[in-house]
């Protein structure tokens, strides 16, 4: 089921306690995609998702299951199961009917009840303990249960709202997993909320990146982060995030460069090229992603002078804090690097994969 989102605003409270949580909201989520909202805490992410689910009534604008406007709709009359970070299982009904409870209540007939449930089972792997108590499941176990019970009845859409941030770590990661594989098996239109960009990078076929109730950008994974359209997208998405140094657009033999503290830094072509249409001495932020810097010689012509700060192993590679010009920047290398704390480096940067956005809106230049 396609869902289409046109002009949507949500508005909490009045005059100066107004809150506008989402504003002037455009978003297709096609059919059968995984899309993930994701933003920091007070983007208007699950106001967002309720209105989809019709807990919510929109300020303004219109939203579209299909081609029909279901913005009226109560929310029971639109075909979505909900799952939350607080699944709420009847304690004294064991798996199978906590699974079976909402087919029940429907009426449907006993012996689909049954089929249902047993797919249900088989798809998430509970069919061993369907005899079992919640409380004799682990958290993982009971997490599945209430995914079962938004799978059971076959609806059109699933809304999930940080379904995973109750589970610990590891737990968390094996379920995103499960969940993604889930989503493949049955293709469901999914509407995913989580403030964690590394679950929307992972588990989504598009995401989209809010803001104070603002739409940021709304692509795949890969275009998040490769082609990020403003600072704030190209700093939420990634781990460790992309560094930023100011940087001044200065003339020089070659045409437009770069001075980032104090080194001229030449540009690959399509970016020198943007620069060519903008002001001389014009205040830009230089974004590079921690893997994208080396380590060289400080005496080495052309690199960065830094300092090192602190050293970051973390198994497979080591993340190494430096500090350039006053600027925190955070470079990812490998593990065998040899560095230690107050090292004099130079950092050579990847000029290839650099980001570049305006000094005073953030946008990117491209
Ligand atoms: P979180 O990750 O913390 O849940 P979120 O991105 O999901 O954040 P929302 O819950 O959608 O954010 O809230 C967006 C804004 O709207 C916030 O400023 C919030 O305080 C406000 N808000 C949400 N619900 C209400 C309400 N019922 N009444 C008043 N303000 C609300």
């Amino acid at each position: 089921m396609e869902i289409r989102l046109q002009g949507v605003e949500k508005v909490f409270g009045r005059g100066a306690r107004t809150v506008r949580a989402v504003r002037a909201l455009d978003l297709v989520i096609p059919s059968g995609e995984f899309v993930t909202l994701v933003g920091p805490s007070g983007c208007g992410k699950t106001t967002t998702l309720r209105m989809i689910a019709g807990l919510e009534r929109p300020t303004a604008g219109r939203i579209f299951f299909g081609d029909r406007d279901v913005t009226d709709w109560e929310p029971r009359d639109r075909n979505v199961a909900m799952v939350f970070q607080n699944y709420a299982l009847y304690p004294h009904m064991n798996v199978f009917r906590n699974l079976a409870y909402g087919l029940r209540v429907r009426r449907t007939a006993p012996e689909v009840i049954d089929r249902q449930v047993q797919d249900t089972a088989r798809v998430l792997e509970i069919g061993s303990y369907l005899d079992r108590k919640p409380r004799e499941l682990s958290g993982g176990q009971r997490q599945r249960v209430a995914l079962g019970r938004a799978i059971v009845r076959n609806p059109a859409v699933f809304l999930m709202d940080e379904p995973l941030s109750n589970l610990d770590a590891k737990l968390r990661l094996t379920t995103r997993a499960e969940l993604k594989r889930l989503h493949l098996e049955l293709r469901t239109t999914t509407v995913y909320v989580t403030h964690d960009q590394l679950e929307a990078m992972t588990m989504s076929d598009r995401v989209a990146v809010m803001h104070d109730g603002v739409l940021q950008q709304y692509d795949g994974p890969a275009v998040l982060y490769e082609r990020p359209v403003n600072t704030f997208v190209a700093g939420f998405i990634g781990s460790p995030p992309m560094n930023f140094l100011p940087a001044t657009v200065e003339r020089s033999q070659t045409g437009m460069a770069l001075q980032v503290a104090g080194v001229t830094v030449a540009l690959p072509d399509p970016l020198r090229r943007a620069l060519d249409q903008r002001a001389e001495r014009r205040q830009v932020v230089l974004g590079v992603r921690p893997e994208h810097l080396r380590f060289q010689s400080p005496q080495v012509a052309g690199v960065l002078p830094a300092r090192v700060f602190v050293v970051e192993p973390v198994g497979a590679e080591t993340y190494v804090d430096l500090l350039v010009n006053g600027h925190r920047v955070v470079a990812r290398v490998d593990a065998d690097t040899a560095v230690s704390v107050d090292d004099k480096v130079g950092l050579v940067v990847d000029l290839r994969r650099i980001h570049l956005f305006d000094g005073e809106t953030g946008q990117a230049i491209r």
